[in-house]
């Protein structure tokens, strides 16, 4: 059987100073933190992992905060917007939120059923909250910053801009069971699964796109979901066997990955749904201290040395969010 993504499972994006981006992610955007943990390929830097109250697959965000990084550039080869789901009839809430902070943002509107507030976090990255007449379902993280009956739901959609759309399209359909759910001038847009937000991935054909630069204010890869380990294993060789160039599968503590670019450059991985973010700290306690895959432990003293310090809004625990209405 050909793989058949159920819909987004991450983003991953690169940042700069990480108290920034904690603070733009917790007060800003009313996203939890649910792990602190390291750059498993460069324990110097951290990996901040935002989402709803439990991480839940479709709803996380993750960043790996440099100190100092360059800027990049977002162009083609990228994801170049991330979208994420909002409560509709919130974005003059959010636009009114989000000036108190000093962030600018615009009002767009792509269709009769979906507005955009589009705005840039502290690094620059390209985000879009998108308000749709479909009711998402899904249960937000209610905070003192953002309350319940604004807050994000999950993603909504990953943006694509390629040079030339084909091998992209190619990919998303024949090798990750997305389909094509509507096309306009410059955008298709494709949906995993039952659709709808979480679901979706637009691609914007733009010939005469600079490629994108990696760094600062630009998203790494894209991550789609998959069950379980052994679903996985079937489509890494699924994909081996079609002629992507896929790595192994690597163990991320909070679920298992493999990567590979698809043709347009777009770096995808497939990440499994299990085992979660509560396999190595409590639901309460999620994202309170740094934790360290088993193989990292034994150099937990000279890790801690070398991150910069951060400080987590006592928000970010259901226990110690005080007593609100
Ligand atoms: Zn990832």
């Amino acid at each position: 059987m050909p793989a058949q993504t159920s819909g987004l499972h991450h983003v991953t994006a690169i940042g700069g100073a990480p108290q920034r981006n904690i603070d733009f992610y917790i007060t800003g955007l009313g996203l939890r933190l649910v792990k602190r943990t390291v750059n498993f390929d460069s324990p110097g830097t951290y990996h901040l992992y935002y989402g709803d109250e439990a991480g839940s697959p479709g709803s996380l965000m993750t960043f790996f905060p440099w100190p100092g990084v360059h800027q990049g550039r977002i162009g083609a080869g990228q994801s170049t917007t991330t979208a994420f789901s909002v409560p509709a009839g919130s974005l003059g809430w959010w636009k009114q939120h989000f000036a108190d902070l000093g962030v600018d943002s615009a009002t767009t509107s792509l269709s009769s059923d979906e507005e955009r507030l589009s705005l840039r976090d502290p690094d620059g990255l390209q985000l879009d909250l998108v308000s749709s007449s479909i009711t998402d379902p899904r249960a937000p993280w209610d905070s003192e910053s953002v309350p319940a009956e604004f807050a994000v739901r999950g993603q909504h959609s990953s943006v694509l801009t390629v040079n030339d759309p084909v091998g992209t399209a190619r990919t998303l359909t024949e090798d990750l069971g997305l389909h094509l759910v509507s096309e306009t001038e410059d955008r298709l847009r494709f949906a995993a699964g039952p659709g709808g937000a979480g679901h979706l991935v637009d691609v914007i054909a733009d010939p005469s796109a600079d490629p994108g630069l990696s760094a600062g204010g630009t998203v790494h890869h894209i991550a789609f979901r998959v069950p379980d380990r052994d679903t996985q294993s079937l489509w890494r060789e699924q994909l081996v066997d079609r002629g992507y160039s896929v790595t192994e599968i690597l163990d991320r503590d909070y679920f298992t990955s493999i990567y590979f670019r698809e043709p347009g450059g777009v770096l995808f991985e497939i990440a499994t749904d299990t085992p979660g973010f509560d396999i190595d700290e409590p639901l309460l306690e999620l994202g309170r201290s740094l934790q360290l895959p088993p193989w990292l432990q034994p150099n937990r003293e000279q890790i801690e040395a070398s991150l910069v310090p951060i400080e987590l809004p006592s928000e970010n625990n259901p226990g110690t969010r005080g007593m609100r209405g």
